[in-house]
């Protein structure tokens, strides 16, 4: 066996004191009867060790020291099951403790799984969604046609060449097409016209980047930014979580150079709304659901919450919120929903039932897959709920809602 890429995480690994704090944590103080509280959602419905980081990495350790080594069943039931919510690493101990900083769990599941790509160990699912991606007749995750992406923005008339461009990414572009017709109407209101690239936008490459391909991901994603430099653009707005961290966080991970600036729609939209009039306020109980993406990966938690508060809505958080956010299940780019729907099914459902519980009857979220995929989940478990995508909710106060836009109520 070739060099693994787990072993540039070696020290990561060893510095696991196994103390399971990402297992699950007291968050409540002792005394209360429920005070323990499950940390990693795929070990709160499966119960064995080895889905948590703590297990994980001590299979990890098990790979270094070659007593054990990588195979299909390991990479099929364990390594893949992970869900990237990061919630493990967003609790890890040495964050306690002063100058110490958590156990990189999120970079030791991407080299486990980029050996498992290497060595051909990488559940076919998933493999059939990376062979889509880099497709150059399909290019999205889906297989689905390269001249359906651009469908949406049909009678939009967006230029390909300004200052700023929007990049709708897959999940909104083929199944949610409401979010990003929602984007272009607020910023039209606002007299901001952005670029598009249509059908010359590729996947992000998420998908490929949690599945290991990172070949094929590096790729990719010089290609986009090529095409992308091309416009003239100075800065990139995203509306889905995913695409955001992407190229926030990833892209830098991978030694790839971003030569503009990036912005999540929710930081784009708050001064929109502080300058244009509410057509009405929005005078509902909702809560928000945080993408894992948005929050724990980029740090942003509290855009979307501002934005809530200014349309005049009544905010009530789930149990789980903010940092200690539950994952709504999809798994970083859906592979949990490709590759485990069952799994995906049962962790979509109790976050839903979390929803239910605050007693709202609006839930708001920042990602097009969470709210698929929670909004699935509502139907499954019989949840009154409506459900928005942060860009529709501020369309519909706005007085831009689309005709299509009751399809999204839950
Ligand atoms: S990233 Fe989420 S699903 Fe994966 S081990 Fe950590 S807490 Fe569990
Ligand atoms: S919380 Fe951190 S140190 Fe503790 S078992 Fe999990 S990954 Fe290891």
């Amino acid at each position: 066996m070739g060099v693994m890429k787990l072993e540039e995480f070696k020290n990561e690994v060893w510095f696991c004191g196994c103390c399971s704090m990402c297992r699950e944590t007291v968050s409540k103080g002792i005394a209360d009867k429920h005070a323990w509280v499950g940390v990693c959602p795929v070990y709160d419905v499966l119960r064995f060790d080895h889905y948590t980081s703590r297990g994980r990495n001590t299979i990890a350790k098990y790979l270094l020291e070659e007593v054990l080594e990588y195979n299909q069943a390991l990479a099929e039931d364990v390594i893949f099951r992970c869900l990237g919510c990061k919630a493990c690493e967003q609790i890890c101990t040495p964050t306690l403790v002063p100058g110490l900083k958590p156990i990189e769990n999120m970079k030791i599941i991407k080299a486990m799984r980029e050996d498992c790509w290497n060595m051909g160990l990488v559940p076919q699912k998933l493999k059939e969604v990376c062979m889509n991606i880099l497709d150059p007749e399909k290019n999205n995750p889906y297989g689905l046609d390269k001249e359906l992406r651009e469908e949406w923005a049909e009678d939009l008339n967006l230029p390909k060449q300004a200052d700023t461009l929007y990049f709708a990414g897959c999940a909104a572009a083929y199944q949610n097409q409401n979010t990003p017709e929602a984007v272009i109407k607020i910023l039209r209101k606002a007299g901001q016209e952005v670029a598009y690239l249509g059908n010359d936008e590729l996947c992000c490459g998420h998908q490929l980047i949690w599945t290991g391909d990172i070949e094929g991901a590096r790729k990719n994603a010089e290609e986009l930014i090529k095409r992308i430099k091309e416009t003239g653009a100075k800065k990139v707005i995203f509306s889905c979580a995913g695409c955001y961290n992407t190229f926030k966080n990833d892209y830098k991970d991978m030694g790839i150079s971003v030569p503009f600036k990036v912005e999540h729609i929710s930081k784009t939209f708050l001064p929109i709304l502080k300058k244009l009039e509410l057509k009405e306020q929005f005078k509902k109980k909702v809560t928000y659901h945080d993408p894992c993406h948005l929050g724990r990966h980029a740090g942003e938690y509290k855009g979307p919450r501002k934005i809530i508060r200014r349309i005049g809505a009544e905010l009530v958080e789930m149990e789980r919120s903010g940092k200690e956010s539950w994952c709504c299940g999809a798994g970083s780019g859906g592979t949990c929903l490709i590759n485990y729907p069952d799994l995906n099914q049962e962790i979509r459902s109790r976050r839903i039932k979390e929803a239910q519980a605050t007693g709202a009857n609006v839930l708001i979220t920042a990602c097009p897959m969470c709210l698929k995929n929670l909004r699935d989940a509502a139907h499954e478990n019989k949840v009154e709920m409506d459900f928005y995508d942060l860009p529709n909710l501020v369309a519909e106060v706005l007085g831009l809602k689309s005709e299509q836009y009751d399809s999204w109520k839950g």
